[in-house]
């Protein structure tokens, strides 16, 4: 026997609706890329949304069409998403901190028809545009006024090019399994690998991150997605912002610290979710300028292994909550979150600390286990550690293509390439990826712990550990440390500094001390480029 609901399909364009008839004024406040700020409403949003939607199925593009959009995260931005979804195209974000020549295999790829640019990204365009096949259309994110000399063909001013629709348009409709976007993930081996989330998966993801253990969002809520949105869907910020009806505030291209505070200040911003560096960055901005987070309640990080000091940080200097985070393109992206079960509210101080220094539990909707090399579950014990696999509605189930299919197995599970324990509690924490473990005589040593126990060394701005080949181990961890401005810490000193707070054989044999450590696109640690780099050091120990 069926139940007798409604169908009611979960498509995108619906989160949109919602927020113009019930938030419709609710404001989204962009730095714009011309530079001042600019102030719109959910409801202009919406109109303008319907316009460009008009717009693109003029200009010929359908279901199923990719559209790409090269771009910092404005209310132009939201726009262009919500219009391509609505008329069953595929938004595909492209990540342009990519070489050009990524970018242009990213797009061949996925066979992107048309482009939104934003005026930065417009001469890397220009190198890349005649190696795209299939691109017929390039709209830049400006206006007459601004619209630059160029030599990209089919070229047109987004404003301009939007006022010759009226908005009079009807969404489409159709299957909410349908395509809604694509984001490449920044594989450091190998080609990129396509995501393609669908409706269904992008509004159940946003209903998940909503939730209030996951990011806890309120239409009260000011927030400001420094996270863009080419960054694995801002987190979901750009769905779950229009579905709750939050003010969100829009970075555009500033990310320093001074241009975010800024921001969190006059907009009066509530809640903010970015990587690690970039509450760095505003940390070293609050340390030097001796100002204060008066509106701010809660922060998301995630994208990478958050260090305690950063949780201790906002918590006792700013009195900000801090939400560790884990998650990855492929699951849309949240996966973990750490908020505190009420077996843990009771705690302070380091103990407080070292559950808010997991990665979390997951919300509705995201199944998690640890099982080792042959596929068997391990126990959740805190310190069993082994591959994470997920599953859920919002997990992606294949790449574009079918690539990397080994990841997937029959049961449904997607293997992470992380690896991880998990207590008796449920809080996940990420010891390393599986290509980066260090095996010393067999047993794994987190180098995330390494790390995140190094640079709480007062003196140290950035620490990467590496395995380094041994004869009598296999491998030996080498820490690879940038000193911060002006600080001379020795070896010895940060030896001494760990000492005592890992397992005696995680110590490292040796630091090597460095300038800059590599990144990838997505901010990560480039652990290959460190190794190749390392590939001819001889431990001191060996
Ligand atoms: P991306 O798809 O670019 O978001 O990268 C996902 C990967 O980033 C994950 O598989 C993890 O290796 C890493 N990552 C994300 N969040 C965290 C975190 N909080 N702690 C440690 N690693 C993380």
């Amino acid at each position: 026997m069926l139940g007798l609901m409604q169908e009611w399909p979960l498509l995108c364009h619906k989160l949109l609706d919602h927020a113009e008839r019930q938030h419709g004024s609710r404001e989204v406040v962009s730095r714009s890329i011309e530079g001042p700020i600019v102030r719109t409403t959910f409801a202009e949003i919406h109109h303008r949304s319907l316009k460009v939607a008009q717009r693109l199925e003029r200009d010929g593009f359908r279901l199923g069409d990719r559209v790409a959009t090269l771009a910092w995260n404005t209310a132009r931005h939201i726009e262009a998403w919500y219009a391509i979804m609505g008329i069953g195209a595929v938004y595909h974000t492209l990540n342009p901190r990519l070489f050009p020549e990524q970018i242009a295999w990213i797009m061949n790829n996925a066979e992107d028809k048309a482009i939104f640019v934003d005026l930065t990204f417009a001469p890397i365009l220009e190198k890349i545009a005649g190696a795209v096949r299939s691109l017929r259309r390039v709209i830049v994110l400006t206006d007459h006024a601004h619209m630059p000399q160029t030599s990209l063909a089919n070229a047109v001013a987004y404003e301009e090019w939007l006022a010759q629709a009226d908005g009079a348009f009807t969404w489409k409709t159709f299957d909410e399994n349908t395509a809604a976007g694509m984001c490449y993930t920044s594989g450091t081996t190998g080609d990129p690998k396509g995501v393609l989330y669908s409706h269904r998966s992008n509004v159940l993801h946003a209903m998940m991150a909503a939730m209030p253990d996951a990011m806890g969002l309120s239409t009260r809520d000011v927030v400001l997605p420094v996270v863009p949105m080419f960054h694995a869907n801002a987190w979901g910020l750009g769905q779950s912002g229009p579905m709750i009806g939050a003010k969100l505030v829009m970075p555009g291209c500033k990310m320093d610290g001074a241009s975010i505070y800024e921001l969190l200040d006059t907009e009066k911003v509530t809640f903010s979710a970015a990587v690690p560096t970039v509450w760095m960055m505003l940390l070293q901005y609050l340390e030097e300028t001796g100002k204060k987070l008066p509106y701010l309640k809660k922060v998301v990080i995630g994208g990478a292994s958050c260090p305690r000091a950063i949780i201790a940080k906002f918590q006792d200097n700013y009195d900000v909550q801090v939400v560790h985070a884990w998650g990855m393109t492929e699951m849309s992206p949240l996966g973990t979150l750490c908020t505190l079960k009420p077996q843990h509210e009771m705690r302070t101080g380091e103990a407080r600390l070292d559950v808010q220094g997991k990665q979390g539990f997951p919300p509705f909707g995201v199944e998690m286990k640890v099982t080792d090399d042959d596929g068997n579950a391990l126990p959740w014990d805190g310190k069993t550690f082994g591959h994470l696999k997920v599953r859920g509605p919002a997990v992606a189930r294949a790449y574009y293509g079918g690539d990397g299919a080994e990841q997937f197995d029959a049961d449904g599970w997607f293997d992470t390439g992380d690896v991880a324990h998990i207590d008796a509690s449920g809080y996940m924490q990420i010891t390393d990826r599986a290509k980066d473990v260090i095996k010393s005589g067999g047993e794994w040593i987190s180098t995330i712990d390494l790390e995140n126990l190094a640079v709480g060394h007062p003196d140290v701005a950035e620490a990467a550990a590496i395995g380094i080949p041994h004869s009598k181990w296999g491998e030996r961890p080498l820490l690879v440390v940038v000193r911060k401005p002006g600080r001379e810490p020795s070896k010895g000193d940060i030896l001494t500094f760990m000492s005592g707070k890992v397992a005696k054989w995680w110590m490292p044999d040796d630091v090597a001390f460095v300038g800059e450590i590599p990144h990838t696109a997505t901010g990560k640690i480039q652990k290959t480029s460190l190794r190749a780099q390392f590939k001819d050091y001889r431990l001191p120990t060996d």
